[in-house]
């Protein structure tokens, strides 16, 4: 049995990346996908999928925190990476309206651009929206047929079921075990099981009974079983499921 962590960030772990890699290659995590997030970690993330290969992938693409900092030069770097066969998708793109940390104007902007890069390279992506559903909504009804996740889904029932319509799959991070998540728990019950995966999101989120401790890949299996037990599935059944469901869209990655 073993996890595939499709969300983490190891270039902002308190840890080393090759500690983090080393603790969940033991704990039963075959492979992790290592997002980028502005212009100046993106050749971090994928030096670290290309010194780790076959454990650790990468996502490029900027975060809607930091959609002032896309720009045409950003772009054109992007372009000329997103083939690389170590880079999964375009990630992590969206909207968070919760912080706004850049415009709201910007960030919609930004997101169009790289859902239309996603398109240009036939890549999924990692879609990252908070407090902003009726315009994440109204942005991927332009999009129609694009593939990937709304990543630490924590949306309402509506926004799943139309991003599920949509033909985008939800990854469920460690907020699932968090005391007050019963709405999300409701929810995850819902997802289809073709539809569904898990993720650390790392170093946030730390999933219980880690709360309080830094999180690293490693915890996918702590949020897996969780979500195992909810949907009464065994965790090796559903482990199974949530990497048949990984590879299907996110074709780059191998077994
Ligand atoms: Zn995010
Ligand atoms: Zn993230």
């Amino acid at each position: 049995m073993s996890w595939i962590d499709l969300h983490c960030h190891l270039n902002f772990l308190e840890i080393s990346p090759e500690e983090a890699i080393k603790n969940a290659l033991n704990s039963g995590v075959s492979k992790m996908v290592t997002i980028g997030t502005e212009p100046k970690d993106h050749k971090i993330v994928l030096e670290l999928a290309e010194k780790w290969a076959p454990y650790v992938y990468c996502t490029l693409g900027v975060h809607p925190h930091e959609a002032k900092l896309y720009d045409d030069d950003c772009e054109l770097w992007l372009k000329k990476h997103l083939s690389n066969n170590r880079v999964v998708a375009v990630g992590e793109i969206g909207l968070d309206y919760y912080y706004d940390h850049s415009p709201q104007d910007i960030q919609r902007t930004v997101f169009r651009r790289q859902l239309e890069l996603a398109q240009e390279f036939h890549l999924p992506v990692q879609i990252h929206t908070r407090d902003a559903e009726e315009d994440t909504i109204k942005i991927l009804n332009d999009f129609k047929g694009i593939s990937g996740v709304i990543h630490c889904f924590t949306g309402t029932a509506a926004l799943a079921k139309v991003v599920l319509d949509l033909g985008l799959n939800i990854s469920i991070s460690g907020v699932v075990t968090f005391k007050n998540a019963d709405p999300l728990r409701e929810i995850v019950r819902d997802i289809p099981l073709d539809r569904i995966h898990v993720e650390t999101d790392a170093p946030f989120l730390t999933p219980v009974p880690f709360r309080g401790k830094k999180n690293e890949p490693a915890f996918v299996v702590q949020t897996g079983e969780f979500v195992a037990n909810l949907l009464k599935l065994n965790k090796e059944e559903f482990s199974k499921i949530t990497n048949e469901n990984t590879l299907r869209v996110f074709k780059k990655i191998k077994e």
